[in-house]
């Protein structure tokens, strides 16, 4: 798992956007649609190593 503090100092590389970490261990960046791995305790943020997720309904639904 990855701490709160480390997380909010992580960016998607793609948009600079937040991360959301998943229940799988990944962190997501849902507007690019992308998880990226966490292998051991490093997140790698790379584009290429990331796998595509759906397009979450909730993005649609923000007012
Ligand atoms: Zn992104």
């Amino acid at each position: 798992m990855i701490s709160d503090k480390f997380l909010a100092m992580l960016a998607c590389p793609v948009c600079k956007g937040e991360l959301v970490q998943s229940d799988t261990g990944g962190l997501r960046c849902y507007p690019c649609c992308l998880e990226y791995p966490v292998k051991g305790d490093i997140p790698v943020l790379l584009p290429d190593e990331a796998k595509r997720i759906p397009r979450l309904d909730t993005e649609a639904a923000k007012p």
